[in-house]
């Protein structure tokens, strides 16, 4: 069985996509195993070269695959078809996250000594502001005002806090060579323990709460986690998430047999994502089709329903 109940990217498949992972929905789950069986075994050099849209060897990342997860079709405009990406449109939420992002890298490197205090960091805020994707001056305001004090925040609890770690590094690109494809994630930070683990902490600037369950189910923690024992073998690895707009946070760690069934899940998902012929694929209509930017497209297709 390529997917057990215990995996945890089974629950997390079971999560964001129910109507093809629930246990109860055998048929449609037998029928997804069967593909990714014959998939892992008859993955063929020849496929793999014709998604050439990398020119070398593929590529995966966490956020390719949760794409694809959510909608394939989606995932096919986004990364294979050049037609579509003129479509795409900036996003508030993603201007606003970018930006607190560069301001957090720039505190925790250790290279970038200017931002330090809370004047420095909200200096370094109104130089990283990204203004795109809001539609309206009210509507920025508004998130400028949220940015700031949640910078403030972070700065004084980070003071307050005793020093349990240190920095490794901040937003940094790992990677991994499975043999016929590259397995990609950006990191926001690590934080290296004096026990020797090491801990991705990831910002995530729309969420309020976050629970061990979350971080377990994350797929791009879990992938982080799969890059860092890759790169640091033997080392114990940790993924945390922080929701910035609360500083909640909760953690986990995946080792062991939980690691080893991750990495076997998901480099199988992987070629198969990079070997499927999305020429194949019919836009199926979903919640999300509403805040798409591919809707006009999908709905150039007349047997796509109307809402
Ligand atoms: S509109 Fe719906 S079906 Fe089409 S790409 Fe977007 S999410 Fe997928």
């Amino acid at each position: 069985m390529l997917y057990s109940r215990k995996s945890v990217y089974f629950q997390f498949l079971v999560k964001v996509h129910p109507t093809v992972f629930s246990e109860g929905n055998c048929q449609c789950r037998k029928r997804w195993s069967h593909q990714l069986s014959l998939d892992s075994l008859t993955l063929s050099r020849s496929r793999l070269r014709q998604t050439s849209h990398v020119p070398r060897k593929p590529s995966i990342s966490p956020s390719k695959i949760t794409t694809y997860l959510a909608c394939p079709v989606k995932y096919r405009f986004t990364y294979l078809d050049d037609r579509a990406k003129w479509l795409l449109r900036a996003k508030s939420y993603y201007s606003f996250g970018s930006t607190l992002h560069r301001v957090l890298q720039r505190f925790h490197d250790s290279g970038d000594s200017g931002v330090t205090t809370t004047s420095e960091v909200l200096a370094a805020y109104d130089e990283s502001w990204i203004d795109a994707g809001f539609s309206s001056a009210e509507e920025m305001a508004e998130a400028y005002g949220e940015g700031k004090e949640i910078l403030e925040r972070y700065v004084a609890e980070a003071q307050e806090k005793p020093v349990e770690a240190k920095t490794l590094f901040v937003e940094r690109q790992l990677r991994h060579d499975f043999g016929d494809f590259v397995l990609i994630g950006r990191i926001d930070r690590v934080d290296e323990y004096e026990d020797g683990t090491l801990e991705v902490v990831d910002y995530k600037s729309g969420r309020t709460a976050v629970t061990e369950e979350d971080v377990a189910a994350d797929i791009a923690m879990c992938c982080y986690q799969l890059l860092l024992s890759k790169k640091y073998p033997g080392r114990p690895t940790r993924a945390r998430i922080l929701a910035l707009r609360t500083g909640t946070t909760a953690a986990h760690s995946l080792a062991g047999e939980e690691l080893e069934t991750f990495e076997r899940d998901i480099t199988t998902l992987a070629r198969m994502i990079l070997t499927e012929d999305f020429d194949q694929r019919k836009a199926v209509r979903k919640p999300m089709c509403d805040y798409c930017d591919f809707l006009t497209l999908c709905k150039q297709d007349p047997d796509f329903p109307e809402a």
